[in-house]
C-alpha cells in the first residue's frame, strides 16, 4: 500500500477531509504534527511530533522514517507546513515544487519583488524595519497604503493606512504584534520587517488553481462580494462560478498562469488573490496551497471529488477524471470575530441551517473560548455553506442565515 506523508500543524481545520480523501482513494497515512495530542486521536497510531520550525530536524525524523516504511507522497495540509513539505521531498527526491519557489511565494517582499521583475501587475512596495520612526515612513510611502507582514496570513496584521496619522497607528500596532512572542518564533528575521505597499481599489476575486508541470488549470474562481476597503481585510463571503465575465476570468487564468511562471512554481494546489480595476488585473498573493480553513467544502469536481481528493491524487500521480466543478453555484460565509472577549454562548444555529440553500452551519470556536478579531487573531467563529442554482441566490442565503446567528462574547 502507498504511504502518504500528511504535514498538519496541531490548529488544522482540515484534519478530517485530507483523511477522508486518503481513505477513499486507498493509500496509508502517517501525519507529521507539531502537535501531537490534538491529532492521535484522529489517527491513532499514525502520527508523529515535528518542530516544524527545526527544518533539519524534521528532515531527519522523516528520513529516518521513510527508510524502514517509505512515503511516496508528502502533503502539506496547511499553508503553514508548505515550505517544510517542499523540503522533505526535495530530500526524498519525490516529485515537487523547487523549494526556492516556494520560499519567494511565501515571502511577501520577495514575492513582489519577483512579480514586478516579470512585468506582473502588482502593488508597489517598500520594505521597513518594525523600529523604523513611522513619521520617516509616513514621509517614504504612497497614500493610501497597505502595511503587512512578510510571513503571516489569513489577512493578519494586515492594516489599510490612509494618512501618516493613520500609518504610524497601524505601524505601532503591527510592530506590537511582530513582537508577540510566538510570532516572533514563527518569523524569525522576518518578523522584523513590515512591508508597506500602495493600496489597490477594486474588486477582489479568489483563484483556486492546479498545477501540473507547470501548467495551471482552473478549479473555481470564487467572488467576494462584501467590500474589501479596509481598515483590516476580514474575509467573509466567497462564491464560486464569478459574475466577472468570461474574458475577464480568463484574463485572471493568464495573469495567475504568468505569476506561477515567474515564480517557479510547478506542482501541486495554488490559491490566488487579485484585484481588477480600470488600470488591470492585480496580483495580491499566489500561494502554494489549497484554500484555508474549511471553504474546500464549496467544492466538488467531476465525479463528487473534493479539493483534497484531487490534491492527494496529483500528488500520487494518480489519474484524475475531471477537474471539472459541479455546475451548482456554491459558496462559503467565514463567520467574522466582531470583538475581543471570550464566546461566551451562541444561539440560531438550527434556525440558520433551515435558511433554504443554505447546507451547513459549522460553529468552529468552542464556549469559553478565546477570540481575537484582526488583525491581530486568526480564526473565525465558523463556517456557513451554500448551494443554489446561481450565485446570488447562495450569496443572500449566507448572508440570511447569518443573521439568524447570534454570538455573547464577554469582554476578557
Ligand atoms: P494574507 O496572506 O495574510 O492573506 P494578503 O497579502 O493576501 O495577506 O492580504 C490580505 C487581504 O488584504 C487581501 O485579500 C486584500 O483584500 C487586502 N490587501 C492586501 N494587500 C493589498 C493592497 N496592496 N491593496 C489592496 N488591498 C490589499
Ligand atoms: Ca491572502
Amino acid at each position: 500500500m502507498q504511504r502518504l506523508l500528511l504535514l498538519m500543524p496541531a490548529t488544522t481545520y482540515r484534519a478530517t477531509d485530507f483523511l477522508t480523501a486518503a481513505e477513499r482513494i486507498g493509500v496509508e497515512v502517517t501525519v507529521g504534527t507539531n502537535g501531537q495530542q490534538a491529532l492521535e486521536a484522529v489517527v491513532p497510531g499514525g502520527t508523529f511530533t515535528l518542530d516544524f520550525l527545526d527544518v533539519p530536524r524534521c528532515i531527519e525524523t522523516v528520513t529516518r522514517f521513510a527508510k524502514t516504511r517509505p512515503f511516496q507522497a508528502v502533503v502539506a495540509s496547511d499553508e503553514e507546513t508548505v515550505t517544510l513539505a517542499a523540503q522533505i521531498c526535495e530530500a526524498l527526491s519525490l516529485p515537487h515544487n523547487p523549494v526556492s519557489a516556494v520560499a519567494a511565494a511565501k515571502d511577501k517582499h520577495r514575492l513582489r519583488e519577483t512579480l514586478t521583475a516579470n512585468a506582473v501587475l502588482t502593488p508597489s512596495f517598500q520594505i521597513f524595519h518594525i523600529n523604523d520612526p513611522p513619521e520617516e515612513v509616513a514621509r517614504k510611502v504612497p497614500f493610501p497604503c497597505v502595511l503587512k507582514p512578510t510571513f503571516l496570513s489569513a489577512s493578519r496584521g494586515v492594516i489599510r493606512a490612509d494618512d501618516p496619522c493613520t500609518l504610524k497607528t497601524a505601524f505601532e500596532r503591527l510592530s506590537a504584534l511582530l513582537k508577540d512572542p510566538e510570532v516572533r518564533n514563527q518569523g524569525q528575521a522576518a518578523a522584523q520587517k513590515i512591508l508597506v505597499e500602495s493600496f489597490i481599489p477594486g474588486r477582489e476575486v479568489a483563484l483556486e488553481g492546479l498545477l501540473q508541470n507547470g501548467d495551471l488549470t482552473v478549479l473555481a474562481i470564487f467572488d467576494k462580494p462584501d467590500p474589501l476597503d479596509g481598515p483590516f481585510f476580514e474575509e467573509t463571503i466567497y462564491v464560486t462560478p464569478s459574475r466577472l465575465s468570461a474574458t475577464a476570468q480568463r484574463e485572471v487564468a493568464d495573469c495567475i498562469q504568468r505569476a506561477t511562471w515567474a515564480l517557479g512554481l510547478k506542482e501541486g494546489p495554488i490559491h490566488a488573490e487579485l484585484r481588477i480595476n480600470r488600470q488591470g488585473i492585480w496580483v495580491i498573493e499566489v500561494a502554494p496551497r489549497s484554500i484555508g480553513g474549511i471553504c474546500s467544502r464549496t467544492l466538488r469536481f467531476g465525479v463528487g471529488l473534493s479539493l483534497e481528493e484531487i490534491i492527494l491524487r496529483h500528488a500520487f500521480n494518480l489519474p484524475i477524471a475531471s477537474l471539472k466543478r459541479h455546475s451548482l453555484a456554491s459558496g462559503v460565509m467565514m463567520i467574522p470575530i466582531p470583538k475581543k472577549g471570550v464566546l461566551d454562548d451562541y444561539t440560531g444555529v438550527a434556525e440558520a441551517k433551515r435558511v433554504h440553500h443554505i447546507e451547513a452551519v459549522t460553529i468552529t470556536m468552542r464556549r469559553r473560548q478565546k477570540v481575537i478579531p484582526l488583525p491581530e487573531g486568526r480564526q473565525y467563529l465558523g463556517f456557513i455553506f451554500a448551494r443554489a442554482e446561481d450565485p446570488e441566490t447562495v450569496e443572500s442565503a449566507l448572508r440570511e442565515a447569518h443573521q439568524k446567528l447570534s454570538f455573547t462574547i464577554a469582554p476578557i
